[in-house]
Parts: structure tokens; C-alpha cells; sequence
């Protein structure tokens, strides 16, 4: 290490504390990742088969403006990674119910030259057997889009950056911290840096204690199941379906590329504790099954091979908070159940600001995915 390096010291190794170290090791800083579990840690939010990617984003139409860069981004780290960890295999939506999702969504695709049509219904039944056609109003397929296998990617991040010189620390529980001496307090034991950065998901109101009540833990289930051998040949050829009813979205992400069918909804129960146990309830199972049954065709065949409880926060407008955190910190919650499409993009903006490239008012607003004129302090 140079006598001048910068340091910077991260707490949290989910997608946010990786990529964030990813964005600031490229910019010449020596960074050391403090994570509490094991790397990855099964438990945060990030660790799981897939996420999606889209530039469809309903009334969120900051968010969908921001996917361009967003998939820039993803580009660098697969040339950092030698690989991409992206199945750009597209997205279709199933609409019963118009919920404001429509005309924003459209409105943006078309501002973005995202390819999209309007799939007349004999098509959609012809190409989509899975599908309950009953009641069905409008299908939507989408360009742009795919999943994400996020579990190759934080390992293959924890394997790039320990071989460019990231100090990664696992099972180090971080208890207190000083954001004005860029301080992180691991039992009698200090961690300091010239910079600090907070990433720690679903506990960050533990460490900063002004987000308490804004982002807002909350239980969520997902289902993996096996779909019957009668739709094996559909399924293997599908994108990644989102059904919207009457009660919500649920999205399913089908059996591609070595990874189980599964199935989540995007109605936040806002209740829980990321601490507590994973153990799926009836009533956790039950949210996502009731909605699989109504936009599916044959529910009944579809076996349950595992279902999961997992956590994240989640603000009031669904907008990230990235801010400044006394002199030498910043924190990230990127949350809301829409976060793991957009790290690489914020984190390198974050590492941008760090380094002093970008003011923090300009950082929070464009994380918030709102004009800087309207963004709070
Ligand atoms: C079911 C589900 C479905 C989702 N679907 C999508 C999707 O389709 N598309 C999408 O873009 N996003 C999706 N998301 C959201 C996305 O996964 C999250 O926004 C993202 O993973 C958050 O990453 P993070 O790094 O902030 O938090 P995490 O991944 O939770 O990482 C935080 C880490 O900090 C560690 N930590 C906490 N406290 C401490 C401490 N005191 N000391 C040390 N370490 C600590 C934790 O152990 C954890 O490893 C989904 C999330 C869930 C749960």
C-alpha cells in the first residue's frame, strides 16, 4: 500500500458492500469489507438463485430511466468478472387489473427505445400454456430484461475481489460505529479508515439509527416449486412472467440456465425481524400460493420443493436512501425489494462521490431517482 492509498472500510458483504468495494478498489482505493456472516451470507437479502433486471417499472419511471446506466454498469463488472451472470431472456406481463402499471410502463419503454409489444391473447394462449387465460386483459412482452443469478455473482465478486487486494473479513459482527472518524467497533477491537460505508441491508436502522420507521424491514416468501413434465418444454422457452391481479404482482422466474422455477410476490409486509427465524409460515406460504393460483392454469401440479422467508426494507415512495453520514461515512438502503438490478450503478456512483467526483446532494437525489431540486437533505 502507498504511503498516500485511501482506505475505506465497508460494513456489510451483500451486493451493496461488494460492489461498493468493487467501485472503489477500481478507483485506487485499499478497501477491507467487515461482514457479519460468512461471504456470502445466506441470510442477506442479496443470496439467492435470481433476481430480476427490467427497464419496466410501472409509476417508478426515475427508476426505469436510470436502467440504461444501469446495465452499463452490470457490463464493467462482467468484464472486471471475465463472465456475465445476466440471461437477457426478457419479461412478459400478464395484466387482469389496470393498477396505473400500463401507461407509465409503456410511456418509459418507448422514451428508452426498449422493444415491447401488446401480444394478442390467441398468441399468449397458444405460446404460454402455464397461463389462466380466464380474465386476462392485456399481455405485455418486454425486450430488455432477464435474470440476474445473484449467487454466482457475490461469489464470483468475493473470488475478484480478494484477488485484487480486498481485504474480506467474514463473521465479524461490527457493534458500534464512529462515522465521523471513519470507525467501525467489532467487540474491544477497531476498524478504522479514511472512509467509512454502511451496507448492511435489512439491519441498517441498528447502525443508523436515522432511517428507523423510514425503511422498514419486511418478511418476504418466495416459492420454489417443480413444474409438471406436461409444461417442461413451455417453461424452458419462457421469460421471466409477471402476473398483475386484483390483490398484486407475483413474478416467476422459470427453469433456466441450472436454476429452480420459482415464484415471489411484490406486496411488502412490512413485518418481521431480519434476526428472527427464516422458518416460512402457513400464512407466509399462503400470500404467494393464493396469488400463483389465480394467474396459473394448473396450480395443483406444480411441486413445492422449498419455500423461503427472506428480508428487506422498505421506504414509503419504494426510493433508495443513499446519503451522507457525518464527516468520513455514507450509508446505503437500497430497498424496496428492487435493489439488486441497480448496484453496480449506485455503488459506482457512490465510490464517485467518496472520492469527491460527485457532490452528495447530487448522489442521494440520483439514488432516490428524483430530480436534485426535489430531493430532501
Ligand atoms: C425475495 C426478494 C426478492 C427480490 N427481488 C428482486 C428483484 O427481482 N430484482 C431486484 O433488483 N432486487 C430484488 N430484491 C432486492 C435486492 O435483493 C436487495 O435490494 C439487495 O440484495 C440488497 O442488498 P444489500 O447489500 O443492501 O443488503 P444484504 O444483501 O442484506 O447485505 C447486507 C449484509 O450486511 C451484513 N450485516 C448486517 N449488519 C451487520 C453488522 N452490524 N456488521 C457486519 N455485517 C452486517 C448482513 O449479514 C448482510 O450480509 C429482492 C429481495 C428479496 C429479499
Amino acid at each position: 500500500m502507498s504511503a498516500n492509498q485511501q482506505t475505506a472500510l465497508i460494513v456489510g458483504g451483500g451486493i451493496y458492500g461488494l460492489t461498493t468495494a468493487w467501485a472503489l478498489a477500481r478507483r485506487g482505493y485499499k478497501v477491507t469489507v467487515l461482514e457479519a456472516g460468512p461471504l456470502p451470507n445466506p441470510r442477506s437479502s442479496s443470496c439467492d438463485e435470481h433476481r430480476i433486471i427490467r427497464h419496466a417499472y410501472g409509476k417508478l419511471e426515475g427508476y426505469a430511466r436510470l436502467m440504461p446506466a444501469a446495465f452499463e454498469a452490470w457490463d464493467a463488472l462482467w468484464k472486471d468478472l471475465g463472465t456475465s451472470h445476466l440471461a437477457p431472456i426478457g419479461a412478459t406481463y400478464f395484466l387482469r387489473h389496470d393498477d396505473n402499471w400500463f401507461d407509465p410502463t409503456i410511456r418509459a419503454l418507448e422514451e428508452m427505445t426498449v422493444p415491447h409489444r401488446l401480444v394478442p391473447l390467441d398468441e399468449a394462449a397458444r405460446r404460454f400454456p402455464m397461463i389462466e387465460m380466464d380474465g386476462l386483459q392485456s399481455v405485455v412482452e418486454t425486450g430488455g430484461a432477464g435474470m440476474l443469478f445473484p449467487a454466482r455473482i457475490l461469489n464470483d465478486l468475493v473470488v475478484h475481489l480478494a484477488a485484487v487486494g480486498v481485504d474480506l473479513i467474514s463473521s465479524t459482527h461490527v457493534d458500534a460505529i464512529d462515522p465521523d472518524r471513519g470507525l467501525a467497533r467489532v467487540g474491544s477491537t477497531d476498524y478504522q479508515a479514511d472512509r467509512l460505508v454502511i451496507c448492511t441491508g435489512a439491519w441498517i436502522d441498528r447502525l443508523v439509527p436515522e432511517v428507523k420507521g423510514k425503511a422498514v424491514p419486511s418478511r418476504q416468501a418466495v416459492l420454489y416449486y417443480a413444474p409438471p413434465p406436461e409444461l417442461a418444454q413451455a417453461w424452458s422457452q419462457a421469460p421471466v412472467i409477471v402476473t398483475r391481479g386484483v390483490e398484486g404482482g407475483l413474478y416467476t422466474m422459470p427453469p433456466r440456465y441450472g436454476m429452480r422455477f420459482k415464484v415471489g410476490d411484490h406486496r411488502f409486509s412490512r413485518a418481521g425481524d431480519p434476526d428472527g427465524d427464516r422458518i416460512p409460515t402457513a400464512d407466509d406460504i399462503e400470500r404467494v400460493r393464493a396469488l400463483f393460483a389465480e394467474g396459473f392454469s394448473t396450480p395443483e401440479r406444480y411441486r413445492m420443493l422449498e419455500a423461503k422467508a427472506c428480508y428487506y426494507t422498505v421506504t414509503d415512495d419504494e426510493a433508495f436512501i443513499v446519503k451522507p453520514l457525518g464527516t468520513k461515512a455514507h450509508f446505503v438502503s437500497a430497498c424496496s425489494g428492487h435493489g439488486f438490478k441497480l448496484a453496480p450503478l449506485v455503488a459506482s456512483k457512490l465510490a464517485e462521490a467518496i472520492d469527491g467526483a460527485l457532490s452528495d446532494a447530487a448522489l442521494t437525489a440520483y439514488c432516490a431517482a428524483r430530480p436534485l431540486e426535489e430531493t430532501p437533505a
